[in-house]
């Protein structure tokens, strides 16, 4: 085993002060795949101290606008350069297929950085339409300082780099934080930070459990958390945050229907509906999972769909001809299985599928058989949790406003989808339907441009677009006395 990965604090690669460490597996054969350094409190404090300091440093904080944009340009250019790199080291610690990791992850991380330059010298305030004679008013659009981004393991390199860019972008110094799963790429992206010239402090990185990110959300002097995980731990983050009013941005857990119409072409949709459940093995937050099939095709769609699913080929994500790949760890595994088993408890119809995916040199890997359920009804489990795992469950409707109603009948509201060939439909369900993104005939797509973030319990705010500018920056309005 090589040297232990470290934390960046201040520009510095330490280990953490207690000396602790923690191990990452490869979840494909269970191996050992790094150590890593484990934060305590103590790193935390040096971290946010090192961010603050950096903050205020006139090499960031008076650094022009170009020059941070060239900066974030230099971070897409080393991500590019290094990317079949990248792509591997995320596939071994995370599981997910190489075409993934290095065709949607790595490349969107890149993508982010890119799209976030381009904003850096276009932060802008508003000369405000004030009544008051003699005086002006315009808005200023600041960074609000230290921000501590916590991040999940299901895609760690893209979420780690979509949540950063921005916050560089408009002048902020972070404390990032990736999942104790997966933690390799992100400290490879802190490494990238540093040879692109980001000034020490601007960028630090701590690696270790939720101890840690305990630790960042109390910090009195972390002035944002921009978290992406579990509602369960978004509630946790809000609720501490309340002490000190923290601001707080939260991409949290979906259950997103996808509603099949009568008039769909039922082959796309059982192509789009299979890759838009099972990517990256059911482990996304807008994975497609409820599946509301006008019940006079419900048939037809659950036997291709099932056909269809039976055919994927699972194994390592390092294999260039793996569609499935191994769930994250154990934990994971053990927990899909719970629910698969919860829904046959519960009088789910099992179509394919069920139970560990073994043979063929699976045994030691996190493999789970994808799985589709008929027959589901709305108050089960499986229709209602969020699973994160590939299990699909198919549900059958006969009018449009009972679609509505039912797929709306959730406490989540990520994205959602439409399968139709009615244009007045597509558009009248895309109204009605209660989540952040509605696609129509199509993947879950993330783009740097377009808004991404969940009604109700999927959390609050918007990251992308200008909607992060404003996650990143605080509004201050100034009066001006123009009297003689
Ligand atoms: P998680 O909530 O268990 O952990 C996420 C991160 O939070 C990790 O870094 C973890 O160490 C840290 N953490 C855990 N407890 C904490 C606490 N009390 N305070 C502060 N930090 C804490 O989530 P996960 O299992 O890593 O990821 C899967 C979840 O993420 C799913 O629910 C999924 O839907 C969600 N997710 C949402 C989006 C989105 O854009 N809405 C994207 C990806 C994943």
């Amino acid at each position: 085993m090589t040297q232990a990965e470290r934390l960046l604090i201040a520009g510095e690669w330490v280990p953490a002060e207690s000396g602790r460490t923690s191990r990452t597996y490869d979840p494909s054969n269970g191996t050992e795949l790094a150590e890593f350094a484990e934060a305590g409190r103590a790193d935390v404090d040096s971290a946010v101290a090192a961010a603050r300091a950096a903050f205020e440093d006139p090499a960031w904080r008076d650094l022009s606008p170009d020059a941070r944009g060239r900066m974030l340009w230099k971070v897409a250019d080393l991500i590019e350069r290094d990317a079949a790199e990248l792509a591997e080291l995320e596939t071994h610690d995370q599981g997910q297929p190489i075409a993934m990791s290095t065709g949607v992850n790595v490349v969107l991380a890149a993508q982010v950085f890119r799209y976030y330059a381009g904003w850096a010298t276009k932060i802008e305030g508003k000369l405000s339409s004030v009544s008051v004679p003699d005086t002006l008013h315009y808005t200023r659009r600041e960074p609000l300082g230290v921000v501590g981004l916590i991040t999940p393991w299901n895609f760690p390199f893209a979420i780690a780099a979509w949540k950063l860019a921005p916050a560089l972008a408009t002048g902020n110094t972070v404390v990032l934080k990736p999942a104790e799963q997966t933690p390799l790429s992100t400290l490879r992206l802190g490494r990238l930070c540093v040879e692109a010239g980001l000034p020490a402090g601007v960028v630090n990185v701590l690696t270790g459990g939720p101890e840690v990110g305990r630790a960042l959300v109390a910090h009195p002097d972390v002035d944002k958390i921009s978290f992406t995980g579990s509602t369960e731990v978004g509630q946790q983050i809000a609720a501490a945050a309340a002490t000190d009013l923290k601001r707080v941005g939260l991409e949290l857990g979906g259950k997103a229907p996808s509603i099949i119409t009568r008039d769909a072409d039922i082959d796309a949709a059982v192509v789009g509906n299979l890759q838009g459940a099972l990517f990256n093995t059911g482990q996304a937050c807008g994975a497609y999972t409820r599946f509301y099939v006008d019940a006079k095709r419900a048939d037809e769609f659950t036997e291709k769909i099932a056909a269809a699913a039976q055919t994927l080929k699972i194994g390592p994500g390092i294999d260039p001809d793996t569609v499935l790949g191994p769930l994250v760890s154990q934990e994971q595994l053990d927990r899909v299985a719970g629910y698969v088993a919860g829904g046959v408890a519960q009088g789910a119809q099992l179509v394919t599928g069920g139970d560990r995916a073994s043979g063929r040199g699976l045994d030691s890997g996190y493999f789970f058989s994808p799985t589709v359920f008929a027959g589901v009804r709305d108050d089960m489990t499986i229709a209602r949790e969020e699973i994160f795992g590939p299990v699909l469950s198919i549900l059958s409707y006969d009018d449009e406003d009972e679609a509505v109603a039912r797929a709306n009948d959730t406490r989540y509201g990520l994205a959602a989808v439409v399968w139709t060939h009615d244009l007045t439909a597509a558009h009248r369900l895309a109204a009605r339907i209660h989540a952040g993104t509605v696609f129509v005939n199509q993947l879950p797509l993330i783009d740097p441009g377009a808004p991404w973030g969940g009604f109700g319990m999927s959390g609050w705010g918007r990251e992308m677009g200008t909607f992060a500018l404003d996650e990143f920056t605080e509004t201050k309005g100034v009066w001006v006395n123009l009297a003689r």
